[in-house]
């Protein structure tokens, strides 16, 4: 391996990449022959909420010095980006609570334009919406028009207990300063057994009403928090069930080259996505790669493959060991993942919770 690259934990020989292997301007494509088109990079793992099934009440957050600048968080986007990644999802943690986070926006924003010519097609972000109101318009300005924001519940004092803060107030007015800005909103909620399973059904005629998609999600097992996470899962198969109860439900043949399946309720005109790790596998058609906010490259979400980006951009060679170390990534990319979500106290899939890679 090249100096500079260090990958975790020790691998097998053949993950040595010869460097005539690791050409940086070929697309990215792993083992499975999945071609990666699509980079989730986390620009700080710190957030100003604390949802429940995400992290535990007392989380630690890393010292600042390990996390990467804004400059270097560029300079890998634009790797990736010549490399052919054609979407970049900036996520966290809270990704607008990183101070001068709309600089990296608009200088990623400079380079979307057509993909013929090496540009970006999208560039986008998660968000709790906390934070939305003050920045929508300088997002919009920045070339971002569609942006997924993360709201379980409509309920105020239930989203003060399930996210530890009373924030509602500024989520629901981030949400309708993205739609004044002209941004696209997908609201996306983790579908939860007995906090929000009743309200699902409102929640999404709500968010239906007011023009935006919504996407439920089962919950993950990363990280260790609270709560037993048996208790917090809730198979979306039974929640389409009981909305089927109520609307008609129509399978649509759309793909957003992301794990969600689609359903168009024809009750309220609106589009539901559907994640669902556990009751339906996804991975075959998976065309992503995260990166956190100290640049770890974690190939799977579920799985504890990682690569140091970091050590290869802060390298003497930072363009030959990038590349490498992206050519490692691809061949330890696993096929799927290996969530087990039917036994009581299992350990996490990951120790790393959600806010370290974004979701
Ligand atoms: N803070 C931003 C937000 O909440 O949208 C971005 C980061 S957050 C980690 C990204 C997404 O992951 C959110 O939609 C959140 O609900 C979801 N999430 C967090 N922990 C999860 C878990 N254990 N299982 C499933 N989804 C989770
Ligand atoms: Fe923060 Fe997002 Fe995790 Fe909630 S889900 S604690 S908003 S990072």
């Amino acid at each position: 391996m090249n100096d500079g690259v260090s990958i975790q934990p020790p691998r097998t020989p053949d993950l040595i990449v010869p460097r005539e292997l690791a050409e940086p301007s070929l697309p990215l494509v792993d083992s499975f022959l999945r071609r990666i088109t699509y980079l989730r990079l986390s620009v700080t793992d710190r957030c100003d909420l604390r949802c429940s099934y995400c992290m535990p009440e007392r989380m630690t957050f890393l010292p600042k010095k390990d996390v990467l600048s804004l400059e270097e968080l560029h300079d890998l986007a634009t790797a990736f980006i010549a490399r052919g990644v054609t979407k970049i999802r900036i996520t966290g943690g809270e990704p607008l609570v990183r101070r001068d986070i709309i600089d990296l926006f608009t200088a990623l924003g400079r380079r979307l334009g057509p993909k013929e010519h090496g540009g970006l097609a999208e560039l986008t972000l998660t968000t709790n919406g906390t934070q939305l109101a003050a920045h929508a318009e300088a997002l919009a300005r920045a070339g971002v028009r569609r942006v997924n924001v993360s709201l379980d519940t409509l309920d105020r004092a239930k989203f003060a207990q399930l996210t530890r803060r009373d924030s509602l107030p500024q989520v629901l007015e981030g949400i309708a300063a993205a739609k004044a800005a002209g941004i696209k909103v997908k609201l996306n909620a983790v579908a939860l057994k007995g906090v929000n399973e009743d309200e699902l059904p409102d929640l999404i005629a709500w968010g239906h009403a007011q023009g935006h998609d919504v996407t439920l999600i089962e919950v993950m097992p990363l990280g260790d928090v609270e709560a037993e996470r048996l208790d917090q899962y809730l198979p979306l198969d039974d929640v389409q069930a009981v909305l089927e109860q109520r609307w008609t439900l129509t399978p649509l043949a759309v793909s957003t080259g992301g794990p969600a399946r689609y359903l168009e309720v024809a009750e309220t005109g609106g589009r539901l996505g559907l994640i669902t790790p556990h009751t339906n596998n996804f991975c075959a058609g998976c065309n992503r790669l995260r990166v956190t906010a100290t640049g770890q490259l974690y190939p799977c979400l579920g799985g504890g493959e990682q690569v140091d980006l970091r050590a290869a951009l802060r390298s003497a060679d930072p363009e030959a060991n990038l590349a490498a170390a992206l050519e490692a990534a691809l061949r330890i990319k696993p096929e799927k993942h290996h969530f087990r979500m039917d036994a009581r106290g299992a350990n996490p899939a990951t120790a790393r919770h959600m806010s370290m890679t974004g979701g």
